[in-house]
């Protein structure tokens, strides 16, 4: 039996997750869930998959949380204290799928106990890469990416030597919005961004693939999880969404995985790693298929990607601006605050404003990272108000 936490569990990530899980519940021994606002998913999963605590972010769910479980002998919790002490309970493994900042910190814990991570949560990685990387180190843990991208490059390098890759090459739908005029895309709205050609996600992750700053966090978390230089990092547009990514070797080859857009084969795979079990996602009929396509991103469509880019570049606590900024301008567009493309202004004007303080130089520390998170939504806010 495998002693298993998932942290967001009652997200799309947590979902397909569990749906793998409660396929084959007789290997696994549940020990915690986390969710926020959907107590009434958390309490019914907690019980479909016997575990043994369930937890809510948020204190004002707990009575709602701890009624649904009556009488199952779960306990029930609420806060990101009781997150983080649900993390310091002994597993083998735990999924991350957090949305948001906030999934630093049960990582983190996690790794100091020694748990095998697996990482959806995308902005432990850019916020805190060399944080995150190093307590795993330090505490003999394994991270294991789940982001589709980074599963790709994780399974594309088995048996190679890194000294080897020339380049790693991340795919891209282009978003809702590829076929749009670029004139048209400061007016674009909430519902018409919320939509995804080919996967589907939570909204915020959709948001951030219509306006890219879903691939340019992903640039950031290759440059961080692979430790290969910006320049070794490209992205590449690919319609269908069937190659996740393809490595780049000295001698030419590109090794290339391809897969239906199922975040349940990338979960999966970490679940089972190192081995490789059968998972219950479609088969690629490729005859059927016909044809992929692959185009250049267009750097006026997509400016986030030229801010992924600073922030490798400029490194230290830049990711931790870059997201919280990211983040704020996300909160504000969805408020109907500010347009669709003001997001990728008020993420530039805060890093130029972090950076000519120097705030975003100093060492990454957990500490340092909550903190100019705290700064960086301050100044995202006065931009937003300046632009509204
Ligand atoms: P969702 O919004 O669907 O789910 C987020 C989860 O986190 C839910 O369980 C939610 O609870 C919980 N949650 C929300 N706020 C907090 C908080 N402050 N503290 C603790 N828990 C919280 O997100 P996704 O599943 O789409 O994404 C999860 C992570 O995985 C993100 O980092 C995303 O970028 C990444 N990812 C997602 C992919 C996808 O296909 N969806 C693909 C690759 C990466 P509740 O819903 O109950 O309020
Ligand atoms: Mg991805």
């Amino acid at each position: 039996m495998r002693r298993i936490t998932l942290f967001g569990a009652t997200g799309s990530v947590g979902q397909s997750a569990i749906d793998l899980i409660a396929r084959d519940l007789s290997h696994y021994d549940v020990v915690a869930l986390t969710g926020g606002r959907n107590v009434t998913r958390l309490a019914a999963d907690a019980v479909r998959l016997g575990a043994d605590l369930a937890v809510t972010c948020y204190p004002e769910c707990y009575e709602e949380l701890k009624r649904l479980l009556a009488g199952s002998g779960i306990e029930a919790a609420a806060g990101s204290d009781a997150i983080a002490e649900a993390a310091a309970r002994p597993v083998d493994w735990a999924l991350s799928a957090i949305v948001g900042v906030a999934g630093l910190v049960p990582g983190l814990v996690a790794l100091q106990h020694g748990t095998t991570l697996a990482l959806a949560n995308k902005e432990s990685l850019v916020t805190a890469g060399p944080l995150l990387l190093g307590t795993a180190k330090a505490h003999g843990a394994t991270v294991l990416p789940v982001d589709s991208e980074h599963s790709a490059v994780f399974q594309a390098l088995v048996g190679e030597d890194i000294a080897a890759v020339e380049r790693v090459i991340i795919t891209a739908s282009g978003g809702a919005f590829r076929d749009w005029p670029v004139e048209k895309l400061a007016t674009a709205t909430l519902a018409q961004a919320s939509s995804h050609p080919n996967w589907d996600m939570g909204q915020r992750i959709t948001i951030d693939s219509a306006s890219m700053f879903n691939k340019a966090m992903e640039l950031i978390e290759t440059k961080e999880f692979f430790h290969v230089p910006p320049s070794m990092i490209e992205v590449l547009i690919h319609r269908e969404s069937l190659i996740h990514a393809m490595v780049g070797f000295n001698d030419g080859a590109l090794m290339a995985h391809v897969g239906p857009p199922d975040m349940r084969h990338a979960i999966g795979y970490a679940l089972h790693w190192p081995q490789r079990k059968s998972l219950p996602v479609a088969r690629l009929d490729l005859a059927k298929i016909g044809a992929l396509t692959f185009e250049a991103p267009d750097a006026a469509r997509y400016p986030a990607l030229a801010l992924a880019t600073r922030v490798m570049e400029e490194g230290a606590l830049s990711g931790a601006v870059f997201n919280a900024a990211k983040e704020r301008a996300l909160d504000a567009f969805i408020a109907a605050e500010i347009g669709f493309l003001d997001m990728s202004r008020v993420v530039s004007a805060t890093l130029d404003k972090m950076s000519s303080n120097g705030l975003q130089n100093a060492q990454v520390t957990l500490d340092n990272v909550i903190e100019t998170d705290r700064l960086a939504r301050i100044h995202a806010g006065e931009a937003i108000s300046q632009l509204g």
